[in-house]
C-alpha cells in the first residue's frame, strides 16, 4: 500500500461518517424509516453495534449518493426540496424520523420521490421500498397543511445508466405495516432485545449473518467435519475471486469483439476468443403452440441439478 492509499484508508471513513452525523444526525438514536423495511434484527443491531466496514464497503455505499445527485439532476427545475426531515413517535415514546430524499410541493400536493441505487434491473420495486415510502409519505402527510401527498421511487443502476421509476400511492394498511414494524424495533431497543431475524435478499452481504438464527443455525458448523468446513471456507474467500475474473473476460471479450480480433499474444499468454456453436435443442414453447398434441405427449420434468452457494 503506497502512501496515498493509507491516506485513504484513514481518511475516507472518517469524512463519510462525519458527512453522515451531519445530514442524519445519530442514527442509534432513532428509527428511520429505511429501518422499518426489511429484516428488524440488522436495522436493531445497526444501532446497537459499532460495525467497521472495509474501504471496498464504503466506496460501494456512496452508490446511494451517486444515485440521489442523479435523481436531483432529473429533478432539476421543479420546486423540490431535499433531504426533509419528518418525525413521529412509536408507542413507547421512542422517535422516528424520516429522512426524504426529495420532496417536489406542487401547492396543492407533496410528492415524495425516493432514489434508490441497484446492480441489477429490478421489474416490481422491493418491499422495503415500499414500506419505506409509505412511512415517509404517513409522516409527512400530517405535517404538510393538508395537501394530497403520493410518491414515486427512481431506481438507478449507476453502472449499465438503467433506470426505473415506481409510483407509490399512500396506501393506509402498509403504512400501519409499516409503523408496526416500528413499534416492534422501538421496544427491542427500549428492551435491549434482538428481535426477530427475517430472511433477505442482502443477507449474504449482513454483517449480523455470522451469529443469526435464521441462517446460521440451519446446520451448524459443529455437526459438519472438519475437512468440509475448511473447504466451504476456502470457498468462500474465492467467490469475490470469480466475480473479479468474470468481469475481467467481459472486458477483454468486449474488446476483442468490437475490433474484430480473434487471437493475441501477450507475453507468454495466448488469448482466443473462443466461439461454441450452440447445441441443437427444441424451442418447448413453440412446440407448446404449433404441436399441443405432441407437446402433451412428451411434457416431463427433468431430474434438476443441485449446486452449492456460499453466502
Ligand atoms: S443475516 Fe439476514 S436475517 Fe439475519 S440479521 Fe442479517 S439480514 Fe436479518
Amino acid at each position: 500500500m503506497n502512501k496515498l492509499e493509507k491516506f485513504i484508508n484513514q481518511n475516507l471513513p472518517k469524512v463519510l461518517a462525519a458527512e453522515t452525523a451531519s445530514s442524519l444526525g445519530d442514527r442509534s438514536k432513532y428509527i428511520g424509516a429505511s429501518d422499518i423495511g426489511s429484516c428488524l434484527r440488522k436495522a436493531y443491531l445497526g444501532k446497537v453495534q459499532h460495525v467497521e466496514h472495509d474501504i471496498a464497503q464504503h466506496i460501494v455505499f456512496q452508490r446511494g449518493h451517486i444515485a440521489e445527485e442523479l435523481v436531483a439532476k432529473m429533478l432539476h427545475g421543479t420546486p423540490y426540496k431535499t433531504q426533509v426531515e419528518v418525525t413521529g413517535k412509536a408507542e413507547n415514546g421512542y422517535d422516528i424520523k424520516a429522512h426524504i430524499d426529495f420532496v417536489v410541493d406542487f401547492g396543492a400536493e407533496c410528492v415524495v420521490v425516493e432514489a434508490k441505487s441497484t446492480s441489477i434491473p429490478v421489474e416490481d420495486p422491493y418491499d422495503s421500498w415500499i414500506l419505506q415510502v409509505q412511512m415517509q409519505m404517513g409522516l409527512l402527510k400530517s405535517q404538510c397543511d393538508g395537501k394530497s401527498v403520493r410518491g414515486y421511487v427512481i431506481a438507478i443502476d449507476v453502472n449499465t445508466g438503467w433506470f426505473k421509476t415506481f409510483e407509490v400511492l399512500p396506501n393506509k394498511v402498509l403504512f400501519e405495516i409499516a409503523m408496526k414494524n416500528a413499534n416492534i424495533l422501538a421496544e427491542a431497543l427500549k428492551k435491549n432485545e434482538e428481535p426477530e431475524p427475517e430472511i433477505q435478499l442482502y443477507c449474504s452481504k449482513c454483517p449480523f449473518k455470522g451469529t443469526c438464527s435464521a441462517i446460521s443455525n440451519l446446520e451448524c458448523e459443529t455437526d459438519l467435519p472438519k475437512d468440509v468446513v475448511a473447504a466451504i471456507m476456502r470457498l468462500a474467500s474465492k467467490s469475490k475471486l470469480e466475480k473479479e475474473i468474470k468481469e475481467e473476460k467481459k472486458l477483454i471479450q468486449g474488446f476483442f469483439e468490437a475490433v474484430g480480433l480473434k487471437q493475441a499474444k501477450v507475453r507468454d499468454k495466448i488469448v482466443t476468443l473462443m466461439t461454441m456453436r450452440g447445441k441443437k435443442a427444441v424451442d418447448i414453447d413453440l412446440l407448446k403452440n404449433v404441436a399441443p398434441d405432441i407437446y402433451s405427449k412428451v411434457e416431463c420434468y427433468d431430474r434438476g441439478y443441485s449446486f452449492i452457494k456460499v453466502v
